[in-house]
């Protein structure tokens, strides 16, 4: 069977449960309003499903996934560089849905983070690349990442990277006034997770040890 063909199949497996007696309950909930407790803002890679990794259902997570899991600065005006698609989603979270948790997860082999230390993308100057200025957001992670030992393998050096970034998206989300004053507020939590796709660890980061921390 071919991969369209089993997305269609797939669907009608869904549907045949979703219309289920166990499920009614929650239709008619659902059917009106959605109230997820959770944001999560994850890559586009298609090996890091967070609903698959923590095994929420539907109206859980509300989520948005972006090329390297990026959180923009708060910026007025929309900027020289995209329409804010991240940010308004995380506007509606934080000020419409009330979200108690903001989670930002990284993971290893990011393409979007390899791309920025590669500077294949940040550099080339043939043709228009959206993804250029997108990760020109935290170029300081590719700084902070060759500040490490030359001796550091190439691998290291990318993850490294990698979980600097989920910091300065972090730092970018508390640049959002009503998420600065929802966590002032004790009404909303921020986290930094890093799953690591090979050994399937997910490590949280822990501000007092100012690192990331296996979850066991
Ligand atoms: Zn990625």
């Amino acid at each position: 069977m071919d991969i369209y063909d089993r997305l269609i199949s797939g669907y009608r497996e869904f549907k045949a449960n979703y219309l289920g007696e166990e499920n009614r309950e929650w239709l008619k909930v659902a059917g009106e309003k959605q109230d997820p407790k959770v944001m999560m803002v994850a890559c586009s890679d298609s090996r890091v499903h967070p609903a698959i990794l923590t095994r929420t259902a539907l109206g859980e997570l509300f989520m948005v996934r972006n090329v390297a899991n990026v959180v923009p600065p708060f910026e007025e005006g929309g900027g020289d560089s995209t329409y804010h698609g991240t940010s308004a989603a995380i506007e509606f979270a934080v000020n419409h849905l009330q979200v108690e948790h903001i989670i930002v997860m990284g993971h290893s082999g990011c393409g979007g983070i390899g791309a920025l230390m590669d500077k294949s993308i940040t550099e080339d100057t043939k043709g228009y690349s959206f993804i250029r200025p997108w990760m020109k957001i935290v170029e300081e992670a590719r700084e902070f990442s060759e500040l490490e030992e030359v001796s550091m393998s190439r691998e290291s050096k990318i993850a490294t990277c990698e979980k600097r970034a989920i910091l300065i998206s972090l730092n970018n989300l508390v640049s959002f006034p009503w998420v600065k004053d929802a966590v002032k507020g004790g009404k909303l939590q921020l986290h930094g997770w890093y799953f690591d796709i090979k050994s399937g660890v997910l490590s949280e980061y822990k501000h007092g040890a100012e690192k990331f921390e296996e979850i066991k």
